[in-house]
């Protein structure tokens, strides 16, 4: 089969590959007919997560038809399946408590002891997001094997394009949580970082919760418009203080509710993000987290912090006291994708959520080298790229 593969930053290539094969009963191998890049590939792209090999396949955002079933899957053949981006064995723990992506029993054993020294406790697998979480060949390929099939694909009714759905697999679910994880209530002022991909959900999720205002930060003109047509008002933070404008337009008290949908590559020419980047580059890396700071900050007292965006490390000048002075609550966490998926695809269906506003290209698999660079150097204009396996042409 053609995948996705990962040779180094900013070096990715579509390599035949062996296909995949059920390994354990649970399994379902899995043709894909759409896969998603996400923000937080870019994170692998650049370099900046460690525990990738030359040759890896990426992608954790698809979907597609099912082709093959271990004898304990529940799927049958033909069913079209969103598949979520955690790997969770649904008996565990964790998963008993609907916090999947803390599986105890879908990073191998050997996978984990990469990952202790570095959070305390391993994650759950995720897949094509390095060998801390697995290493799991991803979905940016013609087939995929999916572990625990039982548990985590999402069966997708007929009359439900993949546009409409395919989102299901991460980040609508990751901005649905966000905006859960900011605690809103009715009426509330929420200000959120980042109008990417889950930014804008965020944003979306937090109005249909009940927000009364929501504001969005970027610099990147067609996301801002994107995010004033979900109905945020929007900060350019090119042009505009930010801090002063979020105290003026919530009425000189701050943001009930913060949400940094940015995550550990925060770019721009703040002093802070200087210094992060300086650090990342000789090598005494710390994650670059300028939105984060600025959203402790920015939060009213007593506010709530909610932070979807990926980190990956450690951080270093973090406003611990300003967290701990204001009297903050922080919620963050990999997304519990199967918590959601039912919930969100019942809103899709009856038309109360619609994604497919923000893909703005298709490509066939084998241009994806393509969609990477345009998507991680070209934001304004590549919002989401959705690669199609087994197609010719971009659409
Ligand atoms: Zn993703
Ligand atoms: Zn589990």
């Amino acid at each position: 089969m053609r995948a996705l593969t990962w040779h180094g930053k900013h070096d990715v290539r579509v390599e035949t590959h062996p296909d995949p094969e059920i390994v354990n009963p649970r399994d379902a191998i899995i043709e894909v007919t759409s896969t998603a890049i996400c923000g937080s590939d870019l994170h692998l792209y650049d370099g900046v997560i460690p525990g990738l090999l030359a040759g890896d396949i990426l992608g954790h955002e698809f979907m597609g038809r099912v082709v093959e079933t271990g004898p304990k899957s529940t799927l049958k053949k033909g069913q079209r399946v969103v598949v979520p981006f955690t790997i969770s064995c649904g008996h565990c723990f964790f998963c008993e408590r609907q916090q999947y992506s803390a599986c105890d029993n879908s990073n191998p054993a050997e996978k984990q002891d990469l990952s202790e020294p570095l959070y305390g406790h391993a994650m759950s697998g995720l897949f094509g997001y390095s060998h801390l979480t697995g290493g799991y060949p991803g979905g940016q390929a013609e087939y995929v094997r999916v572990p625990f099939s039982d548990i985590g694909p999402i069966v997708i009714p007929d009359g439900l394009d993949d546009d409409q759905v395919l989102f299901l697999s991460d980040i609508l679910p990751t901005g649905w949580m966000a905006a859960e994880n900011a605690g809103i209530e009715e009426g509330d002022t929420v200000a959120v970082w980042g109008c990417g991909p889950v930014g804008l959900f965020a944003i979306q999720s937090a109005l249909l919760m009940g927000a009364g205002k929501v504001i969005a930060i970027d610099e990147y003109p067609t996301r801002l418009a994107l995010a004033r047509k979900l109905g945020a008002e929007v900060i350019d933070f090119k042009r505009t203080r930010v801090l002063e404008a979020l105290m003026e337009m919530s009425g000189g008290l701050g943001p009930d509710a913060v949400i940094d949908a940015v995550g550990m590559e925060a770019h721009g020419m703040m002093p802070d993000t200087i210094m992060d980047n300086m650090k990342q580059r000789v090598g005494i890396g710390a994650d670059s987290a300028h939105a984060l700071r600025e959203a402790i900050m920015a939060v009213r007292k007593g506010g709530r912090v909610s932070i979807p965006g990926v980190y990956g490390g450690f951080l270093d000048k973090f406003p611990l006291g300003a967290l701990m002075e204001k009297g903050l609550t922080v919620r963050t966490g990999q997304t519990h994708v199967q918590r959601y998926t039912e919930d969100l695809l019942r809103r899709i269906g009856e038309g109360e959520i619609d994604t497919t506003f923000l893909i703005s290209h298709r490509l066939p698999l084998e241009d994806a080298a393509r969609g990477y660079e345009n998507f991680r150097f070209n934001q304004n204009e590549w919002t989401k790229v959705v690669l199609k396996p087994g197609t010719e042409v971009a659409q």
